[in-house]
């Protein structure tokens, strides 16, 4: 299982995962910028995430919003644990009265995978934490954060998605819209927000996408599909989704499932 879904997924329980992680990320040197505050075990590495953060931060904003956000009252800390591995990334939130009232990052992993893909990630969700001013749907949060993510890293989440519908494991939209908890696939579940989230912006641009996120929570996943997409409800945005991803996901390399069928002489996908 990949590990950056596992601890992403800890953000479910926030201080759990941060615990956990912090009592490995203990660190020897700290950078402060304007908005972060970075723990790391050298005053380089600690510079290069803290500066890498704040650029993440104004750019992801502008693509996002179409404007930076206003420096926060007091800055982000984000744990930095260098290890061998993928990166990995949680960043856990508390709200009061419709804002972030504080927030917590930790990432880990290789310096070069951390840069790439892990901070990219985390900071959009303050991104879009600061936007919504609560929690944002888990399918949204998600698959639209990976979207900040390097192109391997989109590119091993669009190979995920066609595992997926390969193998008809993917939840109907209606369902997958109002799911509050992980569900045990994590990786499919994360796989489908992505694709869901890229064929909405490829619809619409990332701007309706959030209004149409934040109108779907508060009134409705039939009513904000229709407002803000002119289709009629979520099952023929379902249906649209399908479609689009045969016609996505056409050139993509095969995946071993379909390999394995197609050597067994079994049926394959439509
Ligand atoms: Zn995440």
């Amino acid at each position: 299982m990949d590990a950056r879904c596992v601890r992403d997924a800890l953000r479910r329980w926030g201080l759990a995962g941060i615990a956990l992680i912090s009592i490995s990320g203990l660190t020897g040197a700290s950078h402060r910028t304007t908005n972060f505050v970075v723990e790391a075990p050298s005053p380089d590495i600690a510079k290069k995430v803290a500066d890498h953060a704040e650029l993440c931060r104004s750019t992801i904003a502008r693509q996002w919003l179409g404007h930076e956000l206003p420096a926060w009252n007091a800055p982000c800390p984000i744990k930095v644990k260098i290890n061998g591995g993928e990166a990995g990334g949680v960043t856990s939130f508390g709200f009061n009265r419709g804002k972030v009232s504080d927030q917590d990052m930790a990432v880990e992993g290789r310096l070069d995978r951390i840069l790439a893909s892990a901070l990219p990630h985390e900071v959009t969700h303050t991104i879009f934490a600061a936007y919504f001013g609560g929690p944002m749907p888990r399918w949204a949060d998600e698959g639209a954060s990976l979207l900040s993510e390097d192109l391997r890293e989109r590119q091993r989440h669009d190979q995920i998605v066609i595992d997926l519908l390969n193998r008809r494991g993917n939840f109907p939209l209606a369902r997958l819209f109002r799911m509050e908890e992980y569900p045990s696939d994590l990786m499919g579940f994360y796989g489908q927000g992505y694709s869901i989230s890229r064929f909405l912006i490829e619809m619409g641009g990332r701007p309706r996408f959030l209004k149409f996120v934040k109108d779907g929570l508060h009134s409705g996943w039939d009513l904000a599909t229709r407002n803000h997409y002119g289709l009629s409800d979520v099952r023929e945005l379902d249906r649209a989704w399908h479609s689009w991803h045969k016609v996505a996901s056409h050139g993509q390399p095969k995946s071993d499932l379909v390999l394995v069928r197609a050597q067994s002489g079994a049926e394959l996908e439509e």
